[in-house]
């Protein structure tokens, strides 16, 4: 079937109480495996490239091969933009066909933010495309629990910020962090809570690589609409990509090597699911 738009999805995810898991891929291996384990948990999933990896591997490309997944597989799949840096970056995207594009100005001043993100709905809400930006700062997951706490997103901001743009929905800072963790996250429920409850767009949440299962769970209760993962897979394929050149001599099949990391990727993804589709009615 044709990719679906977040908006469909994370609709989707409130009626059945599941938490839509956003799956980074950078090239078609890991995006076979991420749609592979969401067919088998029957689970939409939104794939998604993060914004250097659109550089790398090209819109056009990853979009055609999320479609070709898409095509393939009797769930929802969301193709979408992670962290894209710019209007300019988001209109290539809408362009090349994603279903879903984030704008991530939230280190930029509230109005530059506003603007630019109501210039992103604009030309992404004319062809049916979702709409995610950020607000607080989402830290790299080197950081203390104390100083990923100076980042947290403010609820009375979140709120103005989504009437202001008429976004599809909001990513917030509220203990989780990108990469993988030195220190074990603290996640501020209270704060999440009244996120959930209070903001009128479904709520997003990043670093989902080496959040405990149970934080996890705990946040797919509470409702939160999608939560990130990217670092889980790159590592569970670059491991399995390590082993068997360890194993191998350089020269061996190339099929049979990536074969390893694709299936590695997928078994992650199938744990991740499971925690995400725990509450499922
Ligand atoms: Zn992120």
């Amino acid at each position: 079937m044709a990719l679906s738009n977040y908006t469909e999805l994370l609709a989707y995810a409130k009626e059945h109480k599941i938490t839509i898991g956003a799956f980074n891929a950078l090239n078609m291996e890991i995006l076979q495996a991420l749609v592979a384990a969401a067919d088998k948990k029957n689970a939409p999933i939104i794939v998604q490239t993060y914004h250097k990896h659109v550089d790398f591997a090209g819109a056009d490309y990853m979009r055609a091969i999320a479609l070709a997944a898409s095509e393939c597989s009797k769930v929802k799949i969301a193709m979408g933009l992670d962290h894209g840096r710019s209007y300019e970056q988001a209109r290539l995207c809408v362009e090349a066909g994603y279903s879903g594009v984030m704008i991530d100005l939230a280190s930029e001043d509230y109005e530059y933010n506003v603007r630019e993100t109501c210039r992103v709905v604009e030309i992404a809400h004319a062809r049916g495309v979702s709409v995610e930006a950020e607000l607080g700062t989402i830290s790299d997951a080197d950081r203390t629990p104390e100083e990923i706490a100076k980042g947290y997103t403010d609820p009375e901001v979140a709120r103005r910020f989504v009437k202001d743009t008429g976004i599809d929905c909001l990513a917030v800072s509220v203990g989780t962090a990108h990469g993988e963790y030195k220190y074990e996250p603290r996640i501020n429920f209270e704060l999440l809570k009244e996120l959930v409850d209070t903001v009128s767009c479904p709520i997003v949440v990043h670093g989902g690589s080496g959040t405990p299962d149970e934080e996890v769970a705990k946040m797919v209760r509470m409702g939160v609409a999608k939560l990130n993962v990217g670092t889980d897979f790159f590592n569970a394929y670059n491991d399995a990509l390590y082993r068997f050149y360890q194993e191998h001599t350089p020269h061996c099949d190339i099929a049979d090597a990536l074969a390893e990391a694709r299936a590695a990727v997928e078994r992650v993804a199938l744990q991740k699911l499971d925690v995400l589709t725990r509450f499922r009615v």
